[in-house]
């Protein structure tokens, strides 16, 4: 399960964030939408400290995250070694799947496995294989990032996430990037985990799987939850008229 509890965050006097509000029980999955600049990408950073919230409360299967305010007037973690161990139980994908160029895709899965939850390398690369075969790319194994399409690698980016074993999956929008014969392949992952009880938030624009997946829709604008509530809800009869528009034109 994850909590979030009153999240804020600024970049100088813009406010980003103020003060949001969301939890996901195990095995729910939140879609969150939003128009671009509403504070998405930033709400899930703040989550694994990527980005220091101003302000707020994280809690990751009943533990809190422990917070202190840095120089800068942002939170940073108190204890160093809390803060790893909660972000090896947190996953992330981003938009640009980013998996290093220079390391092959099994060495790109290995990586945190052995140096952060210590698994010799044949336990890890055991762990590896299961995953590829489960993404549909064991044959890939040895080959490089810049060999497979955008939708293979983000499979491998998912891949990847899913080693750690984490508590928590995070997707800030995975389809973006990638051309629309590709999408469908990662939503296919991205359903199966949906539907095995993974607790996800992801970030998307992908409307017709955000409303087939989710448990709850919850809807951003300007750094405030705008509505939120189950797919039926938000997207059958919002009622918020920014809501209303915004499904108008993204379907
Ligand atoms: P998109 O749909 O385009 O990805 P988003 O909802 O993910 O948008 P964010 O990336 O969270 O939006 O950005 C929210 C606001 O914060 C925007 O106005 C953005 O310009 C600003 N912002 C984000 N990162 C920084 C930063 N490092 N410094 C200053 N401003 C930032
Ligand atoms: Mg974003």
């Amino acid at each position: 399960a994850l909590e979030l509890v009153d999240i804020h965050k600024s970049y100088g006097t813009l406010e980003v964030l103020k003060g949001v509000s969301l939890s996901a029980g195990d095995g729910e999955v939140i879609s969150i939408l939003g128009s671009s600049g509403s504070g998405k990408s930033t709400l899930l950073r703040c989550i694994n400290l990527l980005e220091r919230p101003s302000k707020g409360r994280i809690i990751i299967s009943g533990e809190e995250l422990a917070l202190e305010s840095g120089k800068d007037g942002d939170l940073k973690a108190s204890n160093s070694r809390q803060l790893e161990r909660m972000r090896s139980e947190i996953g992330f994908v981003f938009q640009n799947f980013n998996l290093w160029p220079h390391k092959s895709i099994i060495d790109n899965i290995i990586e945190a496995p052995t140096q952060v939850l210590k698994l010799s390398r044949d336990e890890a690369i055991a762990r590896a294989e299961k995953l590829l075969e489960r993404v549909g790319l064991y044959d890939k194994r040895n080959v490089y990032p810049a060999n497979l399409s955008g939708g293979q690698q983000q499979r491998i980016a998912i891949a990847r996430a899913l080693a750690m074993e984490p508590r928590v999956l995070l997707f800030d929008e995975p389809t973006s990037a990638l051309d629309p014969e590709l999408v469908n392949e990662v939503l296919a992952v991205m359903r199966s985990l949906a539907e095995e009880g993974r607790t996800m938030l992801i970030v998307t624009h992908e409307m017709r799987f955000a409303r087939e997946v989710s448990n709850k829709v919850v809807f951003l604008h300007q750094g405030n939850i705008e509505e939120s509530g189950t797919p039926e809800e938000v997207f059958d009869r919002p009622t918020s008229p920014r809501v209303r528009d915004f499904m108008a034109s993204h379907h």
